[in-house]
């Protein structure tokens, strides 16, 4: 069986063309270690398996003809189940859609299937993306590769399960407020959320429009960048896609990072759940980007409660919108022996949605009533609005700002992260200012507690700044190594 899991992308692809091995013996080998560990792990909903043989063999077929391939032809990966497949169940890990077989492709399939990508499986999430442990997925939860008792993080925990234990060399997600970040810092991997825009939602099922967007996982920053190069693309479909507009993200490592400036916003360093190994790490890793020639600014950013709570009122808003559409009667499950209407909609919801989704629709329904609008949604909106020009002003003094992802590591199964009095969603706090004003942002691995738990450093960036992050992002990861992989898995 051949070894692929210390080979990133770029090797693989090389190793392919080369015919070190065919795409076949690489789809087999990593369809192998799926049936090893995965009765562990967790980490799909649906696997692909003729589809990914069949699409291998093509693979190969190509390259048997000397033809000039898309760097991710014949490489394994997978797709978090919110991402429309035509032909393949698409569940959003909810009995609602359990048995959805979409008609169409998402966008971003639609184009990694033209790069020739080997489509592994769907995989888990948080039930319609709304969570951050992947324990609200209807079907089972997902364990984190660094260690099976823990969360691996939501709601993209299956795409981060699967990549950081080699049962894919990739993985898509989807970030509404962290989903992609948060897991990617959980299970020590890279995790990009890119400037709202850049990446089509077409055929991602909607949680919340004004805030979705869907970014690579993967192990390392430059694998990141090659498959940010296959979906950057405009959609004239998707009224918000603009696409990539300059250069390819894999040659934005040609040049050094430009000695600029790193902001450190101060608040997000004092809240006292912040664990101090995460604390630790985080502060090694501005002395190293100091002892690189960056000048490190300390900021003062004062929007990080509001932007928790404007986060939650309009994404459960939005939320409740796009739940709407599945009522028994349009789409998705249908409850059985009602007798009239009203008893359809009320048992179909009942029955086929979880109490994380249901708590969205509530609150959502909520803010969004005549006599609440004003006091809840249009505040959150208002306050929307002072993140943005926050964030926007910082940007004129910094080129881009370290945070932390989490304020702690993985936590068990079963349990809530700790926190400070914020609530349950306190904890991924973090992630939101990118999330609603629209700039692009990394979580990087730096390294691992005592425990031998992924830490993660959060870059952000003014919008489109993409290739700038990655830069910096490498420079951390060049001098550092990648973390080490998790332990082996055995069944
Ligand atoms: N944890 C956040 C939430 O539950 C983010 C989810 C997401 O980004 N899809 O809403």
């Amino acid at each position: 069986m051949i070894d692929y899991k210390d080979l990133n992308l770029k090797q693989l692809s090389e190793a392919l063309r080369r015919r070190d091995f065919s795409a076949v013996e690489l789809a087999e080998a990593v369809l192998d270690r799926i049936d090893r560990q995965e009765i562990r792990i967790g980490a799909y909903i649906t696997l692909t398996r003729e589809t990914a043989m069949e699409q291998a063999g093509r693979v190969d077929q190509l390259l048997a003809k000397d033809l000039t391939l898309p760097p991710l032809a014949g490489i394994p990966g997978a797709l978090k189940d919110n991402i429309a497949t035509r032909g393949i169940l698409t569940t959003n890990a909810s009995r609602m859609t359990e048995n959805f077989i979409p008609p169409y492709d998402a966008f971003v399939w639609r184009l990694l299937r033209q790069q020739e990508m080997v489509l592994l499986g769907k995989l888990n999430m948080d039930e319609f993306a709304m969570g951050h442990s992947t324990e609200s997925s209807a079907f089972h939860p997902t364990h984190n590769p660094y260690d099976l008792e823990r969360v691996p993080g939501g709601s993209s925990g299956g795409s981060a399960a699967a990549v950081a234990s080699g049962e894919a060399c990739f993985s898509l997600g989807s970030d509404t407020g962290g989903s992609i970040r948060q897991p990617a810092a959980l299970c020590g991997l890279v995790g990009l959320r890119p400037t709202y825009g850049l990446v089509s939602r077409r055929g991602v099922t909607a949680f919340a429009s004004s805030l979705d967007q869907v970014g690579p996982l993967t192990r390392t920053v430059r694998d990141n960048a090659m498959v940010l190069d296959a979906i950057a693309v405009r959609d004239i479909k998707d009224v918000h896609s603009v696409g990539n507009q300059g250069t390819s993200y894999a040659d934005a490592f040609a040049d050094r990072p430009a000695k600029g400036v790193i902001g450190w916003p101060e608040s997000y360093f004092k809240s006292d759940d912040l664990d101090p190994q995460v604390r630790s790490h985080l502060e090694a890793a501005l002395k190293f980007y100091e002892s690189e020639g960056m000048r490190i600014l300390p900021v003062d950013l004062r929007t990080l409660d509001a932007s928790l709570a404007a986060y939650y009122i309009i994404s459960s808003a939005e939320g409740f919108s796009a739940m709407n559409r599945y009522d028994g009667i349009h789409y998705g499950y249908r409850s059985q022996d009602n007798e009239s209407l009203e008893a359809i909609y009320t048992h179909s919801r009942t029955e086929a949605l979880g109490a994380e989704v249901k708590q969205r629709i509530l609150l959502g329904c909520f803010v969004l009533s005549e006599e609440n609008y004003h006091d809840y949604f249009w505040k959150a909106a208002q306050a929307r609005a002072l993140v943005i020009k926050e964030f926007e002003e910082v940007f004129q003094r910094c080129d881009a700002l370290l945070t932390p992802v989490t304020a702690t590591p993985a936590w068990p199964l079963g349990t809530l992260p700790e926190e400070s009095g914020g609530g349950k969603y306190s904890n991924d706090r973090f992630t939101l200012p990118a999330s609603l004003t629209g700039m692009p942002a990394l979580s990087v691995p730096v390294g691992l507690t005592k425990e031998g738990l992924p830490v993660g450093m959060q870059l952000m960036g003014k919008r489109f700044s993409e290739h700038s992050l990655y830069r910096l992002a490498a420079l951390y990861e060049d001098a550092h190594g990648l973390i080490p992989a998790p332990p082996e898995v055995s069944k």
